[in-house]
């Protein structure tokens, strides 16, 4: 089976190369998916080019009311898209309905566009001026996504980017790219006109080739930061806006004085939820105290013998297998390295096999302490199902190896201690904050972004920074002279003085 492009409103399978797809609890290549050569790009660009005149000028509530019909197609085939999501990604079919359902929240708020689009409007800013600003397209517009939220990233852009009257392209990323595609076919389903939404599969040729083309005028990317940084830079260079968001390490402290049980419950499913393939994933606990710290590894411990690994569909399970073979490595390597340079394996995930599964890209629950923040797997994104506590006395120093790290994407704080949640909300340099909330994943109408090294460019991610990011301000000063009113030549500056 064939994963292709959508161009123009059909799907396609160019003749260019392929790469295989894989089922990760099984282990084996289950698909194909092409890859996008320069030609097959600049052919969904030139469609996009051609559909960008009539979308523009398309009232922004028939766009919206697309949006509606596409809301109800997601939400009609969610076990088709959560099963898409489970066979190429491996996670379990409740985290895909959760992870549909954020997405869909981006669609409501995509509904909204006559109210987001409803500009500014100042009367009497001169004698008989008025003046007001409109937020008009920037055109064409590519999305580039990670493999861990093929459909909830892809919805953080393209609903809103194109209900702002843009032509979007989407690139989803190569290792699971069937339910993006499929999704995209779903809102052209709901009346999209043809060339309005394009996707194109494939790698980092696809992806230079949309940086490099100047119709595209506007790029958000989601994934690593080594890849972030690169197409922040080149698509700037290019004058292009950009938008790149990328990894993460995120911490949370753990008072003395918080409650311990939820505190536990809380980091199980945040740490080892979706393999730890969230770029939310808490991977870090830093418990203040000794005591703290013994009774939270103790805890953790007990409540990670209930964690169940396997395969999507069965929803007893906890998580899934890791995205490759490749990537299960290399968590394999972090836990590893962790031990070797002096941390303690307290639950070893490692050598995990799955009834069945034999030959799929495991790795067990992972608990390691005694973490400092020289080793190699405290400062690296591991991406897996590792949870990693560190061991402070003091808040203050809690706060200050947070503040030290390079990524500043999410943080939590247990405590019951309202003065110093407060003081941590106020300080920390982190873009996304929870108090007893471990994953402060912002909700559809505020923005998403991390701080630091977790996000490159000025505005975050769907809700209001989305409305800007995909529109340009032009603002219209117009006054209406009455017949035969004339004004002399004036060479100051205009002023109200
Ligand atoms: P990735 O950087 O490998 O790939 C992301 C996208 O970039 C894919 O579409 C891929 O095809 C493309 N790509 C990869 N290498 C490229 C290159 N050299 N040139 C051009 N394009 C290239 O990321 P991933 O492994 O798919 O996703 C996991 C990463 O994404 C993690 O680091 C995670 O933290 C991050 N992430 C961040 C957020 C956030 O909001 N900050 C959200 C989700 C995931």
């Amino acid at each position: 089976m064939k994963v292709g492009h959508l161009i123009n409103g059909q799907v396609v399978e160019s003749q260019d190369s392929y790469q295989d797809v894989f089922n990760p609890a099984l282990g084996e290549a289950t698909k194909q998916v092409c890859m996008a050569s320069k030609q097959t790009v600049e052919q969904a660009i030139s469609s996009a080019q051609d559909a960008f005149p009539a979308w523009r000028n398309t009232p922004p509530v028939k766009r919206a009311r697309i949006m509606f019909r596409f809301k109800e197609l997601l939400e009609q085939n969610a076990e088709k898209i959560c099963h898409l999501i489970g066979e190429e990604h491996g996670k379990i079919v409740h985290d895909a309905a959760g992870e549909l359902q954020r997405g869909i929240e981006n669609v409501e708020y995509a509904c909204g566009a006559p109210e987001l689009l409803k500009g500014e409007f100042s009367k009497n800013v001169g004698p008989n001026i008025d003046s007001w600003s409109d937020f008009q397209p920037v055109g064409i517009v590519a999305g580039i996504t990670p493999f861990n939220f093929p459909v909830m990233v892809p919805l953080w852009m393209f609903p809103i980017a194109i209900v702002c009257g843009n032509c979007f392209i989407l690139k989803p990323s190569e290792k699971d790219p069937g339910a993006s595609l499929y999704i995209a076919q779903l809102a052209l389903e709901a009346g999209l006109p043809k060339g309005v939404l394009n996707v194109v599969n494939g790698g980092k040729e696809a992806v230079d080739a949309l940086l490099e083309d100047s119709r595209v005028k506007a790029v958000s990317f989601v994934g690593s930061t080594p890849v972030a940084e690169a197409i922040y830079r080149k698509s700037t260079a290019m004058g292009k806006r950009c938008q790149a968001l990328g990894g993460a390490k995120n911490h949370a402290i753990v008072m003395p004085d918080a409650d311990i049980d939820n505190a536990v419950s809380q980091l199980l499913g945040a740490a080892f939820g979706s393999s730890g393939e969230r770029c939310m994933a808490l991977s870090v606990a830093v418990a203040v105290g000794d005591q703290t710290a013994d009774a939270l590894v103790e805890k953790i411990q007990e409540g990670m013998r209930d964690l169940a690994v396997g395969e999507f569909s069965n929803k007893e399970n906890s998580f899934g297998p890791v995205i490759t073979r490749e990537h299960q490595q290399n968590v394999i390597k972090h836990i590893t390295s962790a031990e070797e340079q002096g941390a303690t394996l307290v639950v070893d995930g490692r050598n995990i096999t799955v009834p069945g599964y034999e030959q799929g890209f495991f790795v067990g629950g992972t608990l390691i302490d005694n973490v400092t923040p020289e080793m190699d797997s405290y400062r690296a994104e591991i991406f897996g199902p590792v949870l990693q506590v560190m061991r402070v006395e003091t808040m203050e120093e809690a706060m200050k190896l947070i503040n030290e790290h390079e990524y500043g994407n999410g943080t939590c704080i247990f405590t019951r201690d309202g003065e110093a949640a407060r003081y941590f909300a106020d300080n920390i340099e982190v873009g996304m904050v929870g108090i007893n909330i471990p994953l402060p994943v912002p909700v559809a109408y505020h923005s998403f972004g991390g701080w630091k090294r977790s996000l490159f460019g000025d505005l975050h991610a769907y809700g209001p920074d989305a409305v800007r990011f995909y529109t340009k301000r032009k603002t219209i000063t117009q006054r209406w002279p009455s017949a035969g009113v004339r004004e002399g030549a004036s060479f100051s500056m205009p002023t109200m003085k």
